[in-house]
């Protein structure tokens, strides 16, 4: 039995490539676009959070001035 290399499963095509491969050789599929996705999804998601209970403040403010 021989040591394998690390590998990870493409999303696009679902074969085992190598795991330090950022983009599949098979379909071209691209990892390190879908982490930055991911990244920029999370700080979307955390700047609504941030910003929605201030907004929500200025409303409430605006409502009671006029
Ligand atoms: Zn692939």
């Amino acid at each position: 039995m021989k040591m394998s290399r690390k590998t990870k499963e493409c999303p696009g095509c679902a074969m085992e490539i190598d795991a330090d491969e950022t983009i599949c050789p098979i379909c071209q599929y691209e990892f390190s676009e879908q982490k930055s996705n991911i990244v920029w999804i999370g700080m979307a998601l955390l700047a609504i959070s941030l910003i929605y209970p201030v907004y929500l403040l200025i409303k409430k403010l605006v409502t009671s001035l006029f």
